[in-house]
């Protein structure tokens, strides 16, 4: 990745052209507001020098509207301003990840069945078992450590797709390595990487992120499941449970936030600060609930967990003794991108869906998006925007905020004829 970010270009364009807009040609009388978006202002100040030569008869001029909205009123897409993100991928990561792009796109249009999963309320085998030869456990874990060695923006798109077809599946693999393993790929020792991130990253075992508790939601702070150092140091008992762990009856790695008791070097006083923990179900003492039964997402494994005098040897410690909440912060703000970019594929696959059933469906004998409906929409479109060019009333309108979704909803894309009465 680049370690240097160029700065959005349209935070430059507003910051250049704010004082040009405003301080450099004021308009005159009462009327002049100030437009947040110098897109706005373009349109304004296009309108404006329109309406003006119409008066004086000067020909108009043929300033072209940088505006993202007006484009679209236009038919056009014009993405400069919408899409000022610098480039994050060098060539070979470019690459490397339209490889991977066709060949996940095709495994949940071809493999994965999202709705036997939602009935079968866990993931089909087949489908765990082709993600796994995708490498789809391990997407962030290093490569010589058996991942793909993806970097956050590799990962979002490809989760992404998972979102699009499948949430179900995507708390899945999201609660493994989104944060489920985060924490030992974020502070793991060399150790604790070699011994654990490689099973992780080829599926073989399944990981678990155990913070939330029935006192302890939001308040993360306010945990009371506990961790007491032996005497001889070399283990920790660990005693509580936890709630609504995703992957929690599936999970044998668990990364587990507990209270331990820290005495001040200085004070000599103790306190009990969190500290997180990497537990093995295989240490005994780990057990699991029903799988919650949920409205969405039923494909993903949520339950309670269990830990009954489990003892994690010292060396299970990610972090330092004490420093636990900053562990599950860290965790979670890293895990929290890949949360944004599933459900943007939901949306996209959502909206997808949407318009192929408009496009497709027929009511009073004719298709919800037919041709005439279309034709008239986008009339109705036009002369909106020609209104605004010739009608001082019409600008004036547009000036208002209040105006835009008034002339919107009388002048524009809204039909007031069709069927529904709106
Ligand atoms: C499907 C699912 C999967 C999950 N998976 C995991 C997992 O893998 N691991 C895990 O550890 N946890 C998991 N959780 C738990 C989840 O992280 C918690 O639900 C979350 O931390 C919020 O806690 P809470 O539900 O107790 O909400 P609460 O803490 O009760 O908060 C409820 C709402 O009130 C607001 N609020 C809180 N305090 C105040 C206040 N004083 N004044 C005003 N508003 C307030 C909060 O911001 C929130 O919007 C999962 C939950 C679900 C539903």
């Amino acid at each position: 990745m680049q370690a240097a970010r160029r700065a959005p270009s349209v935070g430059r364009q507003l910051l250049s052209s704010r004082p040009c807009a405003i301080l450099g040609h004021p308009r005159p009388g009462p009327a002049q507001r100030h437009y947040a978006s110098g897109a706005a202002q373009a349109v304004l100040d296009k309108s404006d020098s329109l309406s003006s030569e119409a008066s004086t008869g000067a020909k108009p001029a043929k300033a072209e509207s940088k505006s993202f909205a007006v484009g679209m009123f236009k038919g056009q897409l014009t993405t400069d301003q919408v899409f000022p993100y610098p480039s994050v991928l060098n060539e070979e990561q470019t690459q490397f990840l339209k490889e991977l792009v066709g060949p996940v796109s095709r495994f949940f249009e071809e493999v994965n069945d999202p709705a036997k999963n939602d009935t079968l309320e866990m993931v089909e085998d087949a489908t765990i078992q082709g993600l796994k030869e995708l490498g789809a456990f391990g997407l962030q874990v290093p490569s010589e450590l058996g991942g793909v060695g993806l970097c956050n923006t590799q990962y979002a798109r490809l989760v992404e797709i998972v979102g699009m077809h499948d949430l179900g599946v995507g708390i899945t693999l999201g609660a493994h390595q989104s944060i489920g393993f985060k924490g030992i790929l974020l502070f793991g020792t060399k150790a604790q990487k070699e011994k654990y991130l490689p099973k992780l990253a080829s599926g073989e075992t399944i990981a678990a992120f155990c913070l939330t508790e029935p006192s302890s939601g939001s308040d993360a702070a306010s945990i009371r499941t506990s961790a007491v150092p032996s005497p001889c140091g070399k283990y920790f008992t660990l005693n509580g449970s936890k709630i609504w762990i995703s992957n929690g009856g599936l999970a044998e790695i668990f990364t587990v936030f507990a209270k331990t008791p820290v005495t001040d070097a200085a004070t000599g006083a103790v306190k009990d600060k969190i500290t997180a923990f990497v537990v093995e179900r295989s240490f005994g003492g780990v057990t699991h609930g029903p799988p919650e039964k949920k409205m969405g997402i039923k494909a993903s494994n949520t339950a309670e967990v269990y830990f009954d005098g489990v003892r994690v040897p010292s060396e299970n410690v990610l972090g330092e003794v004490g420093g636990g909440f900053k562990v599950a912060m860290h965790i979670l703000n890293n895990g929290r991108f890949g949360m944004a970019a599933a459900l943007a594929g939901t949306m996209k696959g959502i909206i997808a869906k949407a318009v192929d059933h408009a496009a497709n469906r027929t009511q009073f004998g004719e298709k919800m998006l037919c041709d005439s409906w279309c034709i008239e929409a986008a009339g109705r479109v036009q002369r909106s925007m020609a209104a605004l060019h010739s009608d001082p009333q019409q600008q004036e309108l547009f000036r208002n905020f209040k105006g835009i979704s008034k002339a919107l909803v009388e002048q524009g894309g809204v039909v007031t004829n069709n069927p529904l009465g709106f």
